[in-house]
């Protein structure tokens, strides 16, 4: 059975895919868009990150649409109110791609950070079908409220390392969790690559106290749900 990861840079590093894998290629920006949607054997995800708000066009957001026609998700796309001064201008392409999901009923591969609850109100507001909190660190009282909308929560390959990561995974149920790597950020000198999935999904099993084969079987399950996707 395969392993999954739902937030990967592919576009940054291609030789990052591995065999066992369904994998999630994001975007940054319009030019890496265009790089992802050229990639081979992965599912697609366009957009404009907050961190490239600033440094992009308003008019990428038009081409990003053209785009978004052969693609399977819009990320990496969201908020970011710990990085991001210009938040009236973050918040104009947040709510771009928020229009873009809901009429063409997109997934979203959400970045959220220190805007969780922001970014829950507004998929609410645009009455967003199928969304993505991609490394969930938010208010542990907001995942309950994540998941009763059908809403996924990230968990990242960095659990190993990050303490604050392990008390979300242990409040979000198996059936709203996907696993990720976010490839090939580097994180507390470690560079993220897909293949710590594989011991991510054993933390996962050891902490739910279950087996590790079942917990591939949920979040393959999970992605299926969250893609839209009725084969795999
Ligand atoms: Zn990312």
């Amino acid at each position: 059975m395969s392993y999954v990861d739902a937030h990967v840079h592919l576009h940054e590093d291609p030789s990052l895919i591995e065999k066992d894998f369904l994998i999630v290629a994001v975007s940054d920006d319009l030019e890496s868009s265009i790089k992802t949607l050229k990639l081979e054997g992965v599912f697609k995800c366009v957009g404009i990150h907050p961190w490239e708000v600033e440094e992009s066009r308003e008019s990428d957001l038009k081409k990003i649409e053209e785009l978004a026609e052969s693609a399977h998700c819009l990320g990496e796309v969201g908020l970011d109110y710990r990085f991001v001064k210009n938040r009236e201008r973050e918040r104009k392409f947040f709510e771009f791609f928020l229009n873009l999901s809901r009429e063409y009923d997109l997934p979203m591969n959400l970045h959220a950070l220190d805007a969780w609850r922001e970014v829950f109100d507004l998929l609410l507001k645009y009455d967003i079908k199928r969304a993505y909190f991609h490394w969930y660190n938010g208010p542990l009282d907001l995942i309950e409220e994540i998941t009763s909308q059908g809403y996924y929560i990230g968990i990242n390959a960095a659990i190993k390392i990050q303490k604050k990561h392990l008390r979300v995974l242990e409040r979000a149920p198996l059936k709203a969790i996907l696993t990720e790597s976010d490839g090939p950020y580097k994180y507390r000198g470690i560079t993220l690559k897909p293949s710590m999935v594989r011991e991510e999904i054993q933390k996962i099993a050891e902490v739910k106290g279950i087996s590790a084969e079942r917990v591939k079987e949920v979040v393959l399950s999970n992605l299926r749900s969250w893609l839209n996707l009725s084969l795999l």
